[in-house]
């Protein structure tokens, strides 16, 4: 189900951007709800996210970690938009070592409290606030592959019902342990595409 217009600052995923929306050195807030990602292939990425067994998530974002990692040893992560709408590879390895350490927030909250709503999430007030774009790679980098480590261990201790405890964002969207972990996976994923491209 998509919600173009759904008002939540508090999605994943790169923004869709209108000509009208750009302005220099500014990237449009993403107001757009990736939800529907968990029940369709992402059309440009190509993952499958409804495919995707919540038990294989913490091997993907081991993966994907490897392939930051990768990325940077041969020099792919750096700052520098390739034009003013579209995040350098260094802001979305920054915004990847976000989503990990949000979203390892977010688990511990539905594994601790019974229904929790989570805290808003501004990716691009984000980005812009904490200088994305100026942080050292090398840093970068390093915090990304131990903050996915932090969520996989975390993950690989999920068992039984506790994939079924459930949270909520303040857009109304609820999620299950399960589902907001193959939810979460398509974004690394996502951008490790965008980089890669
Ligand atoms: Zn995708």
């Amino acid at each position: 189900m998509i919600t173009p217009d759904d008002p939540t600052t508090d999605d994943l995923g790169p923004g869709d951007i209108t000509p009208d929306d750009i302005t220099p050195d500014d990237i449009t807030p993403d107001d757009k709800d990736w939800t529907w990602v968990l029940e369709r292939v992402c059309p440009e990425c190509g993952f499958d996210a409804s495919a995707c067994d919540h038990t294989d998530v913490a091997d993907l974002l081991r993966a994907n970690a490897a392939d930051w990692v990768a990325l940077h040893a041969a020099g792919r992560i750096a700052p520098g938009r390739p034009d003013p709408q579209t995040w350098s590879s260094l802001e979305y390895a920054c915004h990847v070592r976000d989503v990990f350490a949000r979203f390892d927030q977010r688990l511990s909250l539905m594994l601790d409290e019974d229904d929790p709503l989570f805290p808003n999430w501004d990716q691009d007030a984000t980005a812009e606030e904490e200088r994305y774009d100026e942080q050292d790679p090398d840093v970068v980098i390093a915090d990304l592959a131990a903050n996915a480590e932090v969520i996989t261990a975390r993950l690989d201790t999920i068992s039984g019902a506790q994939w079924d405890r459930t949270g909520r964002r303040s857009d109304g969207s609820n999620f299950t342990v399960a589902s907001i972990s193959r939810y979460l996976v398509h974004d690394p994923v996502h951008h490790l595409w965008d980089v890669s491209r």
